[in-house]
């Protein structure tokens, strides 16, 4: 497979500044002072491992692995894999703030929310995503986006966990 460089480390670390200012903002004017940062396994917590530190969150990031939820992985796939999920504190009445690399069909976060509710009722949920793809299947839209893409379907993008972070094509 061929991988092109799609969005370099200097247009990927302004997506994640921008991120980091719009959640702030987003946070500010609806009253959250500690938000729960949870990040979606494995794109979405190398995102969120980001935006945590930019946000100097004092409690650790959760993560959710959300692999046998996803009501499609034999469709387009995917072998499941247990991961346990973490989430260092209870989530009730916690606003929280879901992270993840890629949003399309939007299944992926339907099953995290459907994670997320195993474990409690939060007061509230955000989502911040860094690629913003077409192709929503579920009503589920981000709060704070990083990038808007045009993709073809058959498109892939790859999130590197080179530090700073990469987006290629496939
Ligand atoms: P969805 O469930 O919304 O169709 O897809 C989102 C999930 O699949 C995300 O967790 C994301 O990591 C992954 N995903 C979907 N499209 C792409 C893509 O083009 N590239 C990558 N790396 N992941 C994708
Ligand atoms: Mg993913």
């Amino acid at each position: 497979v061929n991988h092109s460089v799609w969005q370099d480390a200097a247009a990927v670390t302004a997506a994640l500044a921008t991120m980091a200012s719009d959640l702030k903002q987003l946070c500010a004017t609806r009253g959250i002072n500690t938000p729960l940062m949870v990040g979606i396994h494995t794109g979405g917590v190398l995102v969120a491992e980001r935006l945590h530190q930019a946000l100097a969150l004092a409690e650790p990031l959760g993560h959710l692995d959300i692999s046998f939820y996803r009501d499609d992985f034999t469709r387009i796939g995917l072998h499941p894999q247990v991961r346990p999920s973490y989430l260092p504190v209870p989530i009730d009445d916690r606003a929280i703030i879901l992270v993840d690399d890629v949003l399309q069909t939007g299944r992926t976060l339907r099953a995290a929310l459907n994670v997320l509710f195993d474990y409690g009722r939060p007061a509230s949920v955000l989502l911040a995503i860094l690629v913003e793809r077409d192709g929503r299947e579920l009503p589920i839209e981000p709060n704070v986006v990083g990038i808007r893409a045009r993709l073809a379907t058959g498109e892939q993008i790859k999130l590197t966990g080179a530090d700073p972070l990469v987006l290629t094509k496939l």
